[in-house]
């Protein structure tokens, strides 16, 4: 069955060598009970380790039922440990957080026996060893005698041909060791028992077989046998632990310790927790800022307008010169004033921007309105402008604050109304239906400047208080020039004084005020000026009407003004004639981008029409919002790279922390290591006992730190929105959360993998020596 032939085992222990086994050759029966005796020290131990293979020898040969081990891989080794061989200790060598029965199983459970049948052997192994009662006990309510019991079945259970016992009465008295010798002398009968003991007398009583063993040699042997297995006929069944048998084990381990495992998984969480919350922060205050980015975004669109301002290097130091000359020098500001040429081409490269970057892009028009209003039966010019009527030159600064952008009253019709359904609601009447409807825009507080009434024509004093229908339905007429103005001579025109029949008109357009809008909030209130404010495409058809109209052939001609008879230069002339209407082109073109991401692609498209241009075709636009924000999101990032670092550090802590945890863990248990080494557990199966015990830590505190900082948001939140002012800011990102999760528990993992592969490195015999 099983021969030892010159076997040797040497410890080297610096200089000093011990021979633990000195070339022992001796053959053991199919069926017999060996009794090895012999005094401390001599290599009983250690020649039953050999025979168990938890010990490999240096020299020699172990042969089972004729198949050499010399060439047994470590595979070969774990399945022989767990199909032919069980043991028994000394000290019982049970795992305490283990139930009985998953102790007695785990033999089985390593070589993948299904769960019915494990359990069916499990316990009649149990009953064998007379422990049916206490079956549902737990390892520490059972005497000595009965843990040496759950031993024996556990080495029974799986029903080797191979029973080694390590001095298994050695630590039991009398008459408990009476009543164990009596079952493994049972056992005997169906099987190979090697039994070492110091107490020859209960090996003269139990025992077929005496063998006397002194400094690692047979000093005697009562009955030597001689093998004839000449034929190998030995196989063997690799062993394999689920993962699920690891988490089991490293799950009932970390109950046994709750206390520690909560503080551990609790310490090592901090690091997920501040993450989490500069994550929550970060996020939400990028949030915070890219609504108010976005509000910017409507205030400032971006603009082009016929002239602008080129960037500019800072000057240059001025030197202190010795020359007896003037230098002449244009300043820095007129070397920066550009001309944009707003031609056709530019306004179809305008027209085929990508709608998805922006569907409100206004044009805005210099030209002038002839309007008239009747108030209480009365007649009388009007205008869209906040301003003081009287210093007004009909309305030309109304026409020419239009054209800065910022305030305008103009507002995109391209895009149906969702303009002015992003930044007002409608208090009164609807939202205009065509360009022949105006709306008239208050503040918050309802208040409207009082020149843009009075410019309607309408008598009100200050703070008076108007009834919303008053307003809403009120009628303007829009006289084309041809109707408006009488001509004096070639050079000069006049408005027509009989306010009454210009009024009645039939080819007056008539334009009414829809309704009345109110800016949404606080950030809206600059986009548009408050009172009356009309679509870009009333403007438009007011051009096509007046660009041929006698008044603007006759300035176009005419070399003085053909209102006043004063002369005029070129560019005053250019004025006169966009304001009479008799220029397309734009004064200035409005962007009002989606989105600040979408405002970048605006800004490269325009930039992209100025490829390769000369310098004077080029079209430079003003980004106001861009001057404003380029200051906040680069330093939103900055500190969140710096926090985040911070919380990673705290990360790394927590990882090391975990690594230590594991690490002493496997100092604790190295004990259960032999013991799970000798049930045939591969070294691959004690890593995987010790990763899904940091799994386990792993997952526990990254779902900890999750909820914790989960938890802190709200206190978080109220602090900072007594402030503040702001509300929301920190918010947990369910992704960042889950993210988070992994992170730390492929962190835990691999922190504590290190300390598990030591683990599993750990020699089975002297993993069982440990106490
Ligand atoms: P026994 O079981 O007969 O008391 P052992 O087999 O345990 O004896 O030990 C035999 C000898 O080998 C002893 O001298 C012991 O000190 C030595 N020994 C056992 N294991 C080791 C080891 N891992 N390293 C060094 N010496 C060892
Ligand atoms: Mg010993």
């Amino acid at each position: 069955m099983l021969e030892l032939k010159h076997i040797k085992k040497y410890y080297h222990v610096g200089d000093s060598v011990t021979k633990a086994l000195d070339d022992v050759s001796v053959a053991f029966r199919k069926q017999e009970f060996v009794a090895i005796l012999g005094p401390s020290g001599s290599g009983k131990t250690t020649m039953l380790n050999g025979i168990g293979g938890l010990d490999i020898y240096d020299s020699g040969d172990l042969v089972i039922n004729g198949k050499s081990t010399k060439d047994f891989s470590e595979a070969d080794w774990d399945a022989y440990r767990n199909n032919s061989v069980g043991f028994i200790f000394q000290s019982y060598n049970i795992i305490g957080h283990l139930s009985i029965l998953d102790n007695v199983e785990m033999g089985m459970t390593l070589s993948g026996i299904g769960n019915d049948e494990k359990k069916k052997k499990a316990r009649e192994a149990l009953e064998r060893v007379g422990l049916g009662p206490h079956i549902n006990k737990k390892p520490n309510q059972l005497s000595g005698g009965q843990l040496q019991r759950v031993a024996i079945a556990r080495a029974i259970a799986n029903d080797p041909e191979i029973l080694l016992c390590d001095e298994p009465t050695g630590a039991l008295d009398t008459e408990t060791s009476e009543e164990i010798m009596q079952l493994i002398k049972e056992l005997s009968a169906e099987r190979l028992v090697i039994m070492v003991t110091h107490n020859p007398t209960l090996a003269k009583e139990y025992a077929d077989r005496i063998i006397n063993f002194a400094d690692g040699k047979i000093l005697d042997d009562s009955n030597p046998f001689v093998e004839d297995v000449s034929q190998d006929n030995f196989e063997l069944k690799k062993t394999k632990m689920t993962f699920w048998t690891a988490l089991k084990l490293s799950f009932t381990n970390l109950k046994t310790k709750k206390a520690r495992t909560a503080l551990t998984a609790f310490a090592s969480s901090i690091g997920i927790i501040s993450i989490a919350i500069v994550l929550a922060l970060s996020s939400g205050f990028q949030k915070q800022i890219d609504k108010t980015q976005g509000n910017t975004l409507a205030q400032f669109p971006v603009t082009i307008s016929q002239t602008a301002s080129k960037q500019t290097a800072p000057t240059d130091k001025v030197k202190n010169s010795n020359s007896k000359k003037v230098t002449a020098k244009l300043s820095q500001q007129e070397k920066s004033t550009h001309t944009n040429k707003l031609n056709k081409n530019y306004l179809n490269y305008i027209k085929n921007l990508d709608p998805e970057l922006s569907k409100n892009v206004t044009y805005t028009y210099s030209t002038g309105m002839n309007l008239l209003t009747k108030n209480d039966g009365k007649v009388k010019t009007a205008q869209f402008s906040n301003s003081n009527s009287s210093n007004s030159m009909s309305g030309m600064s109304a026409a020419m604050a239009s054209s800065t952008g910022i305030g305008t009253s103009v507002y995109p019709s391209s895009n149906g109304n969702n303009f002015l359904k992003k930044h007002y609601k409608v208090i009164a009447g609807s939202l205009p239906k065509n360009e022949n409807d105006v709306i008239l825009l208050v503040d918050r507080d309802n208040s409207v400047n009082i020149n843009a009434l009075k410019n309607l024509g309408m008598n009100v004093k200050d703070n008076q208080k108007l009834d919303f229908n008053k307003l809403v339905g009120k009628e303007i007429k829009v006289v084309a020039n041809n109707d408006y103005y009488n001509k004096v001579s070639d050079n000069l025109y006049t408005p027509n004084s009989n306010l009454n029949d210009v009024y009645n008109n039939a080819n007056n357009k008539t334009i009414k005020i829809a309704g009345i809008l109110k800016v949404k909030s606080k950030s809206s209130e600059n986009i548009l000026s408050s009172g009356i404010a009309y679509s870009d495409k009333l403007t438009q058809d007011i051009i096509q009407t007046n660009k041929n109209s006698d008044i603007v052939k006759a300035q176009k001609a005419s070399d003085s003004n053909v209102l006043t008879g004063s002369n005029v230069d070129d560019t005053t002339k250019t004025s006169l004639v966009s304001y009479l209407g008799g220029s397309t082109t734009p004064a200035s073109i409005l962007i009002y981008p989606n989105t600040f991401k979408d405002k970048d692609k605006v800004l490269s498209y325009l930039d992209k029409y100025n490829k390769g241009k000369k310098e004077s075709n080029k079209v430079i636009y003003t980004d106001l919002a861009g001057q404003v924000s380029n200051l906040t999101g680069g330093l939103m990032d900055a500190i969140t790279y710096v926090l985040v670092a911070f919380a990673g550090i705290s990360l790394v802590t927590s990882m090391i922390m975990i690594a230590i945890i594991t690490y002493t863990s496997v100092l604790e248990r190295t004990k259960e290591i032999g013991i799970l080494k000798a049930l045939g557990a591969r070294k691959k199966d004690i890593t995987r006992v010790f990763d899904a015990e940091t799994t386990i830590l792993g997952v526990s505190s990254g779902l900890l730190g999750v909820i914790i900082a989960w938890l802190a948001t709200f206190p978080i939140n109220i602090i900072l929105q007594n402030m503040t002012d702001l509300k929301n800011v920190s918010q947990l990102n369910p992704v960042h959360a889950i993210v988070l999760v992994i992170i730390s528990t492929i962190l835990t993992v691999l922190g504590g993998h290190i300390p598990a592969k030591m683990a599993a490195k750990k020699d089975a015999a002297t993993a069982l020596r440990s106490e």
